[in-house]
């Protein structure tokens, strides 16, 4: 059997440092600003800094009401009601060649 052929993404280390960094940043804000952490932690008996790293993996979330907006007001998201509104309009179609 013949191994499926995987694509390779020609990605530069740049490209991946700017990413990761980008995503680390997002993350640190909401940790330090709106969670209200500062950037050090009490390990043997001492202040240590954080190490950024560490907001490379995992998820930090925010669920104020500007960040979950559709959640807070108890709203259906943009794309689940067009994929409702498409539904709909194929069913409309299919009975619509019925009555013929
Ligand atoms: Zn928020």
């Amino acid at each position: 059997m013949k191994k499926k052929q995987e694509k390779k993404l020609n990605r530069s280390r740049d490209y991946y440092r700017h990413h990761r960094e980008r995503a680390i940043a997002r993350k640190v804000h909401i940790y330090t600003n709106i969670m209200g952490n500062d950037l050090m932690e009490y390990r043997n008996g001492r202040d240590f800094p954080t190490f950024r790293g560490r907001f490379s993996k995992g998820k930090v979330h925010c669920s104020c009401k500007w960040c979950k907006y559709e959640k807070h007001y108890d709203l259906e998201k943009e794309k689940y009601k067009a994929k409702k509104n498409q539904m709909k309009k194929e069913i409309e179609e299919y009975v619509s060649e019925w009555h013929r």
